[in-house]
């Protein structure tokens, strides 16, 4: 089967792949989720997106952040100021009065992270500890939070969107045939011979990304991407028909927590809401 070509449209949204007649820049990493360490050089990629997938991927990253940063080591530099900019936003460590709207929403956030807390006792009987998240070595936590893998995997899958559109400015949309599968890694560590195969795209300290492609379908490409030098995924774009080979042999698991090692499994339903955007629930 020929592969099909890069397509090279203005006006399409990456994500939902739309028509869109208002465009909006997305940036390819979450803009808030840049470490204050990020030196200004850093070229803080954007893509186009419908109005409507913008405001649903802000929504799930700002939810993400929040989860994530809770298990990410404070004192990281590839995480710099980030726990201070969540404690913000749940309404902790706030210098100056707020107006009581921004107040209660504020409130409104920690109540419902609050809320969710388990204990870590009980955590640790699950399966499914994402590697690199959590206590560095030594320290001990009273509190885990559940951090969604669906969203992880939409904001995985939108990284490697933004990345292979802006990669040597070509533009490119995934389109059927080819589809994104993620999973996570234990490490940032890429096996040969992907890592002397690969080429770097760098975010700053926050986010380093390998891109490595086969000769045989350029259009058949991986993405390694390590956040905060803490959380490492990987992302595959591959023929559909490829990936559900890649699906079968993936053991399939229930809830937001797989085991480790595993492909992250979406249910269908999520699939589909990362082919069109989104929901919240
Ligand atoms: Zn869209």
């Amino acid at each position: 089967m020929e592969p099909s070509l890069p397509t090279k449209e203005q006006g399409r949204c990456i994500h939902c792949l739309n028509p869109t007649e208002s465009p909006e820049a997305d940036h390819v990493f979450p803009d808030s989720w840049y470490p204050d360490s990020t030196p200004t050089t850093i070229q803080r990629w954007t893509a186009p997106s419908c109005p409507d997938c913008n405001r649903k991927l802000g929504q799930l990253e700002k939810d993400l952040l929040i989860r994530l940063v809770l298990c990410t080591d404070p004192k990281s530099e590839a995480a710099a100021g980030l726990a201070t900019r969540v404690f913000r936003s749940l309404g902790l460590d706030v210098a100056n009065r707020l107006p009581e709207k921004e107040k209660t929403i504020r409130d409104k956030l920690r109540v419902k992270i609050s809320s969710e807390l388990m204990p870590c006792a009980e955590a640790a009987k699950l399966p499914g500890r994402i590697p690199g998240l959590g206590p560095p070595d030594g320290v001990s936590v009273q509190w885990a939070i559940p951090i969604p893998w669906a969203g992880l995997s939409i904001i995985a899958a939108k990284i490697a969107r933004g990345c292979e559109y802006k990669y040597k400015n070509r533009q490119r949309l995934v389109t059927p045939p080819y589809g994104i599968r993620t999973f996570v890694n234990e490490s940032a560590l890429l096996p040969e011979p992907f890592a002397s195969a690969s080429t770097i795209l760098d975010f700053g300290p926050g986010c380093k990304i390998r891109r490595v492609f086969t000769t045989e379908d350029p259009q058949v490409v991986l993405y390694w991407i390590s956040i905060w030098n803490a959380l490492h995924l990987h992302v595959r774009i591959d023929l559909e028909t490829e990936l559900l080979k890649v699906d079968q042999r993936v053991q399939k698991c229930e809830g937001i927590i797989p085991p480790k090692n595993r492909g992250m499994l979406i249910s269908p339903h999520l699939r589909n809401v990362n082919r069109q955007a989104p929901d919240r629930e």
